[in-house]
């Protein structure tokens, strides 16, 4: 589906992406693990063309993305991608956040977006919720919107950057579930994550960012197992 080659990005003269290399296949679920500053959120930035990268290639299928011909807008509308914070339009209400995209980038007319949306909320269990705005809806429940508002398109791909870590942790929980949810019906996800024991339980496959460059990759029972890199056993052994 995705495929990033020898991707390299550079904030003035800071190298942050060193040549990555990443592939997802379709329904993969993809746990993006690595410090602090390591460059997970610069690289899902860049594969959702929010970044201009400096060199290399990502691929959507057989299309070249990251062409500077290509039209970025065209190309987010078929990603969902939710960040740490600050994800719902404050000025909307909620079923609007959620249907906003259907309507206005895919053209679906407002009934049938808001069945969806409305269906979408019953799900989570924000139903009650959809004629509120944002501020009325604790950290979580307003993650889960996020969420749900990035899968209302239908996307191809979801891209979730650290969608707990501005949570307080009684709310991780429910938030980590709507995810679960949505890899056990086959969505295809990249998730940029410190919740370890999430990515090892959800993830078919994990990928270590260290100093930005990908150091080790493979299934969550031999990364976190048996791990192969004298880095990512120093990077694990600071969970246990
Ligand atoms: P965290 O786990 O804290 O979210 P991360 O792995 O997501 O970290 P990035 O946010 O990708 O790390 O940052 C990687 C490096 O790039 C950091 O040194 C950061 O300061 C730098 N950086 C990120 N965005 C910019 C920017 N817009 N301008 C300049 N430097 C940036
Ligand atoms: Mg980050």
């Amino acid at each position: 589906l995705l495929r990033a080659e020898a991707v390299v990005k550079s904030f003035g003269d800071r190298e942050v992406l060193r040549g990555v290399d990443l592939s997802l296949d379709r329904h993969e679920v993809v746990a993006l693990i690595g410090a602090s500053g390591s460059g997970k959120s610069t690289l899902l930035r860049c594969l959702n063309l929010l970044e201009p990268i400096d060199d290399g290639q990502i691929w959507l299928d057989d299309d070249d993305i990251s062409d500077p011909r290509v039209d970025a807008n065209r190309v987010r509308a078929r990603f969902g991608a939710v960040f740490q914070s600050y994800n719902l339009f404050p000025h909307l209400t909620v079923l609007d956040n959620v249907t906003l995209a259907s309507r206005v980038v895919h053209r679906m007319p407002r009934r049938e977006a808001e069945e969806r949306a409305r269906d979408l909320l019953q799900r989570i269990g924000l139903a009650e919720f959809a004629k509120a705005h944002p501020d009325r809806l604790s950290g979580g429940q307003q993650q889960r919107a996020a969420i749900v508002r990035a899968i209302a398109t239908d996307p191809e791909l979801l891209l979730l950057d650290e969608v707990t870590s501005a949570l307080d942790p009684e709310l991780v929980g429910e938030v980590l579930e709507l995810v679960r949810q949505l890899a056990a019906e086959g969505t295809t996800i990249l998730m940029a994550t410190h919740e370890m024991a999430f990515a090892r339980d959800v993830a078919d496959r994990v990928v270590f960012l260290d100093a930005g460059t990908i150091v080790e990759e493979g299934p969550p029972a031999q990364l976190f197992g048996a791990p192969r890199e004298a880095r990512t056993r120093e990077f694990l052994a600071r969970f246990t």
